[in-house]
């Protein structure tokens, strides 16, 4: 079975096919740095996470691009409201800099902890301004803006197709208009390319542009890096359900208005809400659990990340304690029958990255079975429900055999990301001495970074003053393990 994804656009399910043969460019909306991301924010990129590693797992080299939004991004999707970094710099007495750096190590902080793996690209919105003003031109060069009040809008009245991701129909327009009415737009679509005429004396940020001294409206940002890394076409977006009707219905609208090309993104993938009491969890409403919050209760951030595995991304999901509590019990069981099979089988020689591929000779064995149901779970739509209940079926098979079936759940958890093969490794490492344990953990991410920044010398040194010592890294599923020779 091929992979089959719901896109919005279109509101079908639809088997994946890459633009470009074996690989994915990939572009998800990232966090607006002007808080803590809350657990609801962070179910969108649990998404990310999983999408990106399900393709990865189907052979695909994906290019996944997550923009910073550090300028720009009102309080209301449509240039309605306060600006967030502006407001949140003054309530803490700090510069927008300052505010967005601080949030945005803490945003990887969270997203570390919750083993989502790092964007390809992260990018900057103010680092991006010439991008922006680029594609403002070409937008304007082919007339679909008009400059009103001191800001440089964008005419949805000269886009015919605008509105068809979400399915906008003129009574929901009309609604829309309601809300925020900006006396200088000539459609309650219109939004802002350019604001020079900012409504804050105080705004922070501000850049020379053809149409004056001022700063970026939000949405442009998205169409111009995702373009700038991605090409003027490419395969998925992503995002939470808000951004449908405003945020990626208007970067549509610009981007094919800047190249003329249709469809700009073929593939739209968007995430329910966490809900909390059948409200959605929302940064700005104020209130929100953030991850820490639920660490400083005593979780895991994975229980987290297995709660939000346990739903599927385009159900909403309710959260509740309880229901946190019955994913740590549930992810604990796991970890049980993980290391039960860690004791009966020793360190377990890795596998090569490739066999971690579907059709990988790793899964030529009993357990093929268990990685198909999991492959095709993943392949309906990233059924990571389902996806899980595999894993399940497999670590409750006790005619498996045990070195087959901890490498299929490490393969598994490749892409559910719960940190199996760590749990195995304690095992394993139990009887060694807790100093040297950290050590030589140490060792192993700096020679994961030396690799990272291609630094193949120091990683291999590293690798063999190792050996030297008896350690011998094998890398593996989810990981590099280590074991004494
Ligand atoms: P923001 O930082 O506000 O731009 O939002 C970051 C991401 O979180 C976006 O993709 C939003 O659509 C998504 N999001 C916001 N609130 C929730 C929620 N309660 N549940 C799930 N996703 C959300
Ligand atoms: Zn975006």
């Amino acid at each position: 079975m091929a992979l089959t994804l719901y896109n919005t656009l279109g509101r079908e399910f639809q088997a994946f096919e890459s633009l470009g043969p074996g690989k994915v460019g990939f572009y998800g909306c990232g966090p607006t740095v002007y808080n803590y991301a809350h657990i609801g924010n962070l179910r969108a990129y649990v998404l990310h996470d999983i999408l990106v590693k399900t393709l990865t797992r189907r052979g695909y080299e994906v290019t996944y691009v997550m923009n910073i939004t550090d300028v720009g991004h009102l309080s209301g999707d449509n240039d309605s409201g306060e600006d967030k970094m502006v407001k949140s710099a003054e309530e803490r007495g700090k510069g927008v800099l300052e505010i967005a750096d601080f949030y945005t190590q803490a945003f990887f902080n969270d997203t570390g902890r919750l083993n989502i793996e790092r964007p390809t690209v992260v990018c900057k919105a103010t680092d991006h301004i010439d991008a922006m003003i680029s594609l403002i031109k070409r937008i304007e060069d082919r007339g679909f803006t008009y400059f009103s009040g001191g800001n440089l809008y964008f005419d949805v009245s000269r886009f015919p197709s605008y509105g068809d991701l979400a399915l906008l129909r003129s009574e929901e327009l009309r609604a829309g208009a309601r809300t925020g009415l900006d006396e200088n737009k000539r459609n309650p679509q219109d939004f802002v390319l350019w604001f020079t005429k900012s409504k804050f004396e105080n705004q922070a940020l501000v850049w020379d542009s053809p149409w004056g001294h001022g700063y970026p409206g939000w949405h442009i940002e998205c169409s111009a890096m995702s373009m700038k890394y991605l090409g003027e076409q490419f395969d998925i977006h992503a995002g939470g359900i808000d951004h449908i009707p405003i945020h990626h219905t208007n970067e549509i609208a610009q981007s094919e208005a800047a190249t003329g090309k249709h469809p700009w993104v073929r593939y739209w993938l968007h995430n329910e809400f966490l809900v909390i009491d059948k409200g959605k969890m929302s940064k700005s409403a104020g209130g929100f659990l953030t991850l820490q919050s639920l660490v400083d209760s005593g979780y895991d951030p994975l229980d987290y990340r297995y709660f939000l595995l346990s739903g599927h991304y385009r159900s909403q999901l309710q959260f509740s304690f309880e229901a946190l509590d019955g994913a740590r019990n549930a992810r604990k069981s796991l970890i049980d029958r993980v290391k039960a099979l860690a004791e009966k089988t020793g360190p377990i020689l890795a596998f090569e990255e490739k066999n971690l591929q579907m059709g990988g000779k790793a899964e030529a064995c009993k357990t093929s079975g268990y990685l198909e149901t999991f492959d095709a779970a993943l392949d309906e739509d990233l059924s990571t429900p389902k996806a899980l209940a595999g894993l399940w079926a497999l670590l409750r098979d006790t005619e498996a055999p045990p070195k087959k079936a901890l490498e299929a759940a490490f393969t598994m958890d490749r892409v559910l990301g719960l940190a199996l093969a760590k749990e195995a490794e304690r095992v394993w490492n139990r009887k060694e001495d807790p100093d040297f344990i950290r050590e030589i953990t140490a060792l192993i991410e700096n020679r994961r970074e030396a690799k990272k920044n291609k630094d193949f010398g120091k990683a291999d040194g590293i690798r063999e003053a190792l050996k030297k010592r008896g350690i011998i890294l094998e890398d593996g599923p989810t990981g590099t393990l280590w074991r004494r020779e």
